[in-house]
């Protein structure tokens, strides 16, 4: 079983998407096989190299990738994300999250920054009104992060996996 430890990075199979942007939203790097060259006959070899080489943690819902990963690998039991990512706590392999903050990029896994007052107006997707709202900005897609209520029902969700620990 991997150390647990914050600062824990993962690399997640094809077939835990959601997980992956959730993991994202709470900060740890998460690579993704959708990010790979889909179709790929040696994909679960290369995500194997890549745990190992780059020290990562595999997720997967492959029993045979799993096995294959050893103690590198770890085998996720449920479809539910909030069972996976309670699967994760229990097992130690990640701390309980704290406050949820907006810290990298669900889709392409960069970390977030500031966004400035022109990249705010520049979305057109932004809410209003925009006082007291933080917002984040991924350089990579030009996308515009803010708390809302996508990620007031997520803070909901993964406070009851805290409850549930706890
Ligand atoms: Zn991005």
């Amino acid at each position: 079983m991997p150390e647990r430890k914050a600062d824990v990075r993962f690399v997640a199979d094809r077939m835990l998407g959601t997980l992956t942007r959730y993991l994202r939203f709470l900060g740890y790097d998460t690579l993704s096989a959708n990010s790979i060259a889909r179709g790929s006959s040696r994909e679960d070899t290369l995500l194997l190299h890549i745990a190992k080489a780059d020290g990562r943690v595999l997720l997967t819902r492959d029993r045979e990738l799993a096995r294959r990963g050893g103690t590198s690998a770890v085998l996720l039991e449920s479809e539910d994300v909030i069972e996976q990512l309670s699967q994760l706590i229990e097992s130690g392999i990640m701390p309980a999250p704290g406050s949820l903050r907006l810290q990298r990029c669900s889709l392409c896994n960069t970390p977030l920054r500031s966004a400035t007052p022109r990249e705010i107006a520049s979305a057109e997707y932004a809410p209003k009104p925009q006082s007291g709202r933080d917002f984040a900005w991924c350089p990579v897609c030009r996308k515009l992060y803010w708390l809302g209520s996508h990620a007031d029902h997520l803070a909901g969700r993964l406070a009851r996996v805290r409850k549930k620990e706890g």
